[in-house]
């Protein structure tokens, strides 16, 4: 008996593990300090009614059919702790984490805010975890994926003769985990894995340097796996490959998300007032100046705080390719001349970039 309750209560403490607190706020607003916070694996969880309120949205439980339902300007858009996915009217769209009932709330992570609640509300919303979880023991303990994330911090840039050394390419989703799915039925892991290939390829007939892809086939990785890929031996580049999934269907184009840094949000438009731009952001911006020379919408380059993990000051970007249930944009993404085209851009922004670092000129287009 006793060991049963000793059981209950190692497993109580490993699932409500360290307390957390968050600023939520619109663009612009003050931020709403919520304290109600739970974090899990280095993720923050938010109670669903909290997090409305910050972002002036509004919505209830339905106990009937195990549901919360928030009011949107698109209609009632529905999740569930059973179901991985938010529905809108007849469409589904993958969370990156179920919501989760902690200490009798529903909660939802900054996933979902940054994502879902963003599109939601059709606004940029500033998150900031305040993590006191750094004080908890727990979180001392140096994982093996802490020792990566320390590996990638200390990483320093490209010192020698060569452009680069090395890229790394990260295919999002795979296997199981299909990411967003067109209406046709062709899948976000499929679309990542041809631009991967394709890129890879371009980047190693013409630098002739290595180019490791986190994976080469349908499969699913371990984000552990995944940040393998980007610790190994010379790597100076790293780019994480996705589509989205946008709550309209008029929504198109290419967004960037580089790691969270001294401003709260980078759009196209905003002009960025940083003394010292890091070198992911400069990485994105010459992404994105070719992307556009190239006919491509660029929809601005974001923060998004999933790539704090990382931390470092490896030059890392994540690519979100286009939108997936976007009719147009999905059948184009669908072809390979236009994967091609995403790739003779994405190619030439990671060259520039590099040449841009190691001092010298004449852009390639
Ligand atoms: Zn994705």
């Amino acid at each position: 008996m006793r060991f049963i309750v000793l059981i209950l209560l190692l497993l109580l403490l490993s699932v409500t593990s360290a307390f957390a607190a968050v600023d939520v706020a619109l663009h612009g607003k003050d931020p709403v300090h919520i304290e109600d916070v739970y974090q899990q694996d280095g993720i923050p969880y938010v109670a669903i009614e909290d997090t409305l309120d910050a972002v002036g949205l509004t919505g209830h439980w339905d106990s009937i059919n195990h549901k919360f339902r928030i009011k949107t300007k698109y209609g009632w858009a529905e999740i569930s702790p059973a179901s991985g996915y938010l529905r809108l009217g007849d469409e589904f769209y993958p969370l990156k984490e179920k919501p989760r009932f902690i200490d009798g709330r529903l909660r939802i992570t900054d996933s979902f805010i940054l994502n879902q609640l963003a599109q939601l509300t059709g606004q940029s919303i500033y998150f900031r975890n305040l993590d006191p979880a750094n004080d908890n023991v727990e979180a001392k303990k140096q994982s093996t994926l802490d020792k990566l994330f320390a590996f990638l911090l200390n990483k320093k840039g490209n010192k020698g003769d060569a452009l680069l050394r090395a890229v790394a390419i990260d295919p999002g989703h795979g296997g199981l985990d299909t990411g967003v799915i067109a209406p046709s039925g062709y899948k976000e892991k499929q679309l990542n894995l041809a631009v991967a290939e394709k890129l890879a390829k371009q980047l190693k007939m013409k630098l002739g340097i290595p180019i490791y892809l986190s994976r080469d086939g349908d499969y699913e990785l371990t984000m552990e796996q995944r940040l393998q890929t980007a610790a190994r031996e010379g790597v100076d580049v790293w780019l994480l490959l996705h589509a989205q999934a946008g709550f309209s269907p008029d929504l198109q184009g290419v967004s960037l998300f580089i790691r969270p840094e001294n401003v709260s949000m980078v759009t196209a438009t905003d002009s960025v007032d940083v003394v010292e731009k890091s070198d992911s952001l400069l990485l994105a911006e010459s992404l994105a100046t070719v992307l556009k020379k190239n006919g491509i919408e660029v929809r601005g380059i974001f923060h998004s705080s999933r790539l704090s993990l990382g931390r470092g000051n490896l030059p890392t970007v994540q690519v979100e390719l286009g939108f997936l249930n976007n009719p147009e944009e999905s059948q184009l993404l669908q072809t390979p001349e236009y994967q091609d085209k995403l790739v003779k851009a994405l190619y030439s922004g990671v060259y520039n970039f590099a040449k841009q670092a190691g001092k010298k000129s004449d852009d390639i287009k």
